[in-house]
């Protein structure tokens, strides 16, 4: 209540005043009496408002939160989505740009996916989506790690201060971490599980002249490559 001391004073005061009867005649009372009441309700009525105020901002507090998590997470798997990959993508890049440390990404798209939803049912498939989306993110151990959904069955993981070698064992780690899963998939033409195929690439000593598209780009040929040369495994390139 410390909020309204000041208003508490002058009410206690007010009440002793009137008690004291320093009024001389019984019409200053009156008049005196009536403010007072109206203080009151004023006081009352002020702190009702407070109340709504503070219900409000809590409510939007609330919204404000809600508006995060739907603006930065995929609805459908829980993990990051592709507009908090790329926020995260472009605070990391400018900061390795500074330190000239090693970057890597690796872009990750489950094989036959389509025939998955086709032997399945759609249902099934967005369960299969969560499942791998859950093994990913927990196959990534530093803090700085980072996994999202980058759009339909395909992934993103991002690793800051992480060279070549180091970004392929974590490639590694994904699929065999997808493997485990063992999701059956009647519809694969490679093997009876549902498995990915990755595209590794790293960037050794990223300066100023370098875009991130370049890693982008070698990613996304690295796993075009991956998929060419039979699925279920990754490839890689140093930049
Ligand atoms: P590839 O091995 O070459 O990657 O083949 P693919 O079948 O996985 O690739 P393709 O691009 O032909 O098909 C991707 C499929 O992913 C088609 C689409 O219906 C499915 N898909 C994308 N987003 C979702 C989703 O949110 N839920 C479900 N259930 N399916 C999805
Ligand atoms: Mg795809
Ligand atoms: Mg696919």
């Amino acid at each position: 209540m410390d909020l309204f001391k000041q208003e508490y004073e002058i009410i206690r005061k007010g009440e002793a005043l009137l008690e004291e009867e320093i009024f001389s005649d019984e019409v200053g009372a009156k008049h005196y009496r009536a403010l007072l009441r109206h203080y009151r309700k004023l006081f009352s009525q002020l702190r009702h408002l407070v109340k709504i105020s503070d219900i409000q901002q809590n409510d939007l507090n609330h919204l404000n939160k809600q508006l995060v998590r739907l603006s930065q997470f995929d609805p459908l798997t829980g993990i990051p989505n592709r507009r908090r990959f790329e926020e995260e993508l472009n605070r990391e890049w400018r900061r390795h740009q500074r330190l000239g440390t090693p970057f890597s990404l690796i872009m990750i798209d489950i094989d036959h996916f389509k025939q998955y939803n086709d032997t399945y049912g759609h249902s099934a498939g967005d369960d299969c989506l969560r499942k791998v989306a859950q093994a990913l993110s927990v196959a990534v151990n530093r803090p700085a790690d980072f996994v999202a959904r980058y759009g339909g069955e395909e992934f993103v993981c991002v690793l800051p201060q992480t060279d070549g070698q180091g970004a392929v064992a974590v490639g590694q780690r994904l699929c065999d971490m997808v493997s485990l899963l063992a999701i059956p998939h009647a519809g694969s033409s490679i093997g009876k599980y549902v498995s990915i195929s990755l595209g590794v690439a790293t960037l050794a000593c990223p300066t100023a002249d370098h875009a991130i598209q370049d890693i982008i780009t070698a990613a996304d040929a690295c796993l075009y490559n991956a998929k060419e040369s039979g699925r279920n495994r990754l490839d890689s390139v140093s930049l």
